[in-house]
């Protein structure tokens, strides 16, 4: 096994990783900016290295002076966390050419699934069933506007690109066509330089359930059941669950099997996540793999009892994966909330300041906060604003769902503004706890929750 690994990444991922290999009598080289001199994760590790300036484009995202701060160290391998540089083929490719272990999949495999028409053009010839769409290379916008009335409206426009939900439109009708594209790229191209768009049917009352996938360097690939991750704001993921509600197990199955066959297809190695929609009729299509760790990975951990961080770990060392399928099994249920220092009577927008008083709630069987802060450090302007990851686990989801309500009257913090009392409201909300889950969910109750 490596003796030291470096982790090119901060707040609350950087501290979950370094307590693995922790566990694992594995050394640990943080690095950080100037902002974070004080914060926990360089603290956790056992060595910090400084790689530059407050804004993440002079530090975390700085590939060859983190590369560099590796070679100083005898680090061997590099954990991306997610965000920052976990999916960016060019830096896998200068931490192979530098002979340092990425921790991760391969460059092909990053760059098929970064473009998302690259990755459904994949998954068409793995026969994985695809929202009806467009992913075509030709962009000119009388092209787009046909390929729209073809699909029918109500269409949604994604970048290719895209991410974080960042770039995407509806357009209910044709005659919005026009502005939603100007607007989807010009979107598009400020957050990722590229404004190239693919059209999907839009689904009006999808969920999104995702699977959990592991490949080794041997040939070996299982998946590690689901997440139901339909509770968003805005595209953007609040409450996670696992399982998801209301699976039948055949269900389970196939879309498992599907996600093993979209690892396998691109010669997958390491954690990934199969993103699907699923709509009413159990018809579930494809829509993007993320070739990292996810933010929601807990809460799949804690059904299954295994650390995926470990799993990582093992296989990026070209070990097999620690069980075959059959040996996988799902215990009780667990959800995820990420708390978050935003001003939820304000349109969510990030509140900076200090955290004066931070208390969470006791963790036990039932309780795990993942976290990166601790009182009195500063939530800035400079990086995500999460404050908490809270993960709760239970028997069966009723118990674990109070479990979740519970600890979120319990968390205090001081200094700025949270989600907590809006992730509490939706925790308590009747058709969240009957589990009549769909993505507009939010919008829909929102009278319920705000
Ligand atoms: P990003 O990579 O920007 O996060 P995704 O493609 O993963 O974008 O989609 C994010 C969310 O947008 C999904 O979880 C889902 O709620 C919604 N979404 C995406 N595609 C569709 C679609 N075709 N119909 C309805 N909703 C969709």
């Amino acid at each position: 096994m490596f003796k030291k690994i470096l982790i090119a990444n901060r707040g609350e991922i950087a501290c979950r990783v370094i307590k693995t290999a922790r566990k694992m009598g594995i050394q640990t080289v943080a690095v950080y900016s100037d902002a974070d001199a004080n914060a926990l994760h360089v603290k956790l590790a056992d060595e910090a290295i400084h790689i530059g300036e407050s804004p993440a484009t002079k530090s975390y995202l700085l590939g060859d002076k983190i590369i560099a701060a590796a070679q100083k160290t005898g680090a061997e391998a590099i954990h991306p966390g997610y965000g920052f540089l976990s999916e960016n083929a060019d830096f896998c490719r200068a931490c192979e050419k530098a002979g340092v272990v990425f921790i991760g999949p391969n460059v092909k495999a990053i760059e098929t699934m970064g473009s998302k028409s690259a990755a459904k053009q994949a998954m068409e010839q793995a026969n994985v069933p695809l929202v009806p769409g467009y992913h075509g290379l030709n962009q000119g916008p009388s092209r787009l506007k046909n390929e729209a009335s073809d699909i029918g409206y109500p269409v949604l426009l994604k970048a290719v690109a895209g991410g974080g939900g960042k770039g995407m439109r509806v357009v209910n009708q044709e005659s919005e066509f026009q502005d939603a594209l100007d607007a989807a790229k010009r979107e598009s191209k400020a957050a990722f330089g590229d404004d190239a768009m693919l059209i999907e049917k839009y689904l009006t009352q999808p969920r999104h359930v995702e699977i959990q996938v592991f490949c080794d360097t041997l040939g070996n690939a299982v998946y590690l059941f689901e997440r139901d991750c339909s509770l968003q704001r805005r595209h953007q993921k609040v409450i996670e669950e696992a399982p998801a509600p209301n699976m039948s197990l055949s269900l389970r199955q196939k879309m498992g099997e599907a996600a093993v066959a979209c690892a396998r297809t691109i010669g997958y190695v390491g954690a990934g996540t199969v993103e699907f929609l699923l709509d009413k009729d159990d018809s579930f299509y494809f829509m993007e793999m993320n070739t990292r760790l996810q933010v929601e990975h807990p809460v799949t951990e804690l059904i299954t009892g295994q650390d995926l961080v470990q799993w990582q770990l093992l296989v990026a060392n070209g070990q097999p994966l620690p069980m075959q399928q059959e040996q996988l099994t799902i215990k009780g249920h667990a959800f995820e909330a990420r708390i978050y220092a935003e001003d939820a009577e304000n349109n969510f927008l990030p509140s900076t300041g200090t955290l004066s008083y931070l208390l969470a709630p006791e963790e036990s069987e039932h309780v795990r906060v993942d976290t990166g802060v601790e009182q009195g450090d500063e939530i800035s302007m400079y990086y995500d604003p999460m404050i908490a990851k809270l993960i709760v686990w239970d028997q069966n989801r009723d118990a674990a769902l109070g479990r979740l309500a519970q600890a979120l009257k319990k968390y205090r913090v001081r200094g700025v503004k949270t989600n907590i009392d809006f992730l509490y409201n939706l925790a308590i909300c009747p058709p969240f706890v009957e589990a009549d889950l769909d993505t507009n969910f939010i919008e829909k109750h929102a009278d319920l929750i705000f």
